[in-house]
């Protein structure tokens, strides 16, 4: 196992807030605004019975750009550790609408002939173009790959293989620990394969996402780069990844069925957001990496338990709106993401 950077706490896990603007619809229906960034990484809420700060590494305003995230996030730190052969996670929490997606890939081109401005591209897609400048130039040889996952319903599906969708075995071994069976970890070498399977992907994602009933809400998407660094003269390679999680939205869900009894998908998006939450903030308390985590408590922290555990180093991006009617939701973000911390 090996030590993690010689660097504090901070390293280890950053929380970052993005709050987005107004959407038009909001602004149109005459929602306030209830919250309020200040300029020393604390924002203020405040509404008719809430008054309360938070504080976190960075908070990102509405004027924000992409690229201001990115550098200021520590996301292209995340992509320099990876290839020095750490396991880097970046999560995306916040209900849904709060800009998870946006934040991780920008407003994504709905087909290819439909390029996206270079200037709302995302975390994602700026860290590609950061690793593979990072291969070209050093003289240590690195080979990328990539897989992309959905855990919807406690249920496990590779988003990058063709045909139609079906669930495959999460397991555990004692050289691997948990692993996806017979997942599809593709090789690429430029930005453009990259892009095109981040579209393919995202677009069987959205597929299924109409014929489920908003189903991408409800699913976890995880993307995780390989990278493998072939050192020159004998040194040993490393072997680092780079995740990006596309949380399931944050919003309590409490629809019922029948006899009253919460749904199966709602007590899964529940269950494995709680879990998160857990693991994460035993895992930043000092010497929390010796003490046991549950990761068992779901698929999403068995998957990542190799990410969050051992040399891991975490990015988590809270994500939320200013209007006053999602109050209660980004109050909820706010605490999970400040008990994280
Ligand atoms: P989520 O993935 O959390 O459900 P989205 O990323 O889909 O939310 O964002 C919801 C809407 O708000 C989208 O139309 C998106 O383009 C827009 N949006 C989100 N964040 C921003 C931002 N920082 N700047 C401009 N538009 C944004
Ligand atoms: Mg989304």
């Amino acid at each position: 196992e090996r030590e993690g950077p010689m660097v504090g706490r901070e390293t280890r896990l950053r929380v970052v807030l993005r709050v987005r603007p107004l959407t038009c619809t909001e602004m149109h229906r005459g929602d306030r605004q209830v919250v309020h960034s200040l300029s020393d990484g604390t924002v203020h809420v405040s509404a008719a019975r809430h008054d309360a700060i938070f504080g976190f590494s960075a908070v990102f305003d509405a004027g924000a750009s992409q690229e201001a995230v990115f550098e200021g996030s520590g996301m292209r730190q995340l992509v320099e550790l990876a290839i020095d052969g750490f396991s880097c996670t970046v999560f995306a929490f916040g209900q849904t609408g709060s800009g998870k997606t946006y934040t991780l890939m920008g407003p994504l081109a709905q087909s290819e002939t439909q390029a996206v401005s270079p200037a709302l591209l995302g975390l994602m897609q700026r860290s590609f173009a950061c690793l593979l400048e990072r291969s070209r130039s050093c003289s240590s040889d690195l080979a990328l790959s990539a897989s992309y996952l959905e855990i919807y319903n406690e249920q496990v599906r590779d988003l990058l293989s063709p045909g139609p969708p079906c669930a495959l075995p999460l397991r555990w071994s004692k050289t691997h620990g948990f692993y996806v069976e017979n997942q599809l970890s593709v090789d690429f070498e430029s930005l453009e394969a990259i892009t095109d399977l981040l579209l393919q992907g995202s677009q069987r994602r959205r597929t299924s996402a109409h014929a489920l009933n908003r189903h991408s809400s409800r699913s976890h998407a995880l993307l995780t780069i390989h990278v493998r660094s072939r050192a020159p003269r004998a040194c040993p390679s490393k072997q680092g990844t780079l995740c990006f999680v596309d949380l399931a939205g944050s919003e309590r869900v409490k629809e019922t069925g029948s006899r009253g009894e919460l749904s199966v998908e709602a007590n899964n998006i529940n269950r494995s957001l709680l879990a998160l939450g857990h693991c994460i903030s035993l895992l930043a308390k000092p010497g929390g990496k010796r003490t046991h985590i549950p990761y068992r408590d779901s698929k999403l922290t068995r998957l990542l338990a190799r990410s969050l555990g051992g040399s891991g180093i975490t990015l988590m991006v809270a994500c939320i709106s200013p209007s006053s009617r999602c109050l209660s939701e980004t109050l909820s973000t706010l605490h999970y993401a400040s008990r994280a911390r």
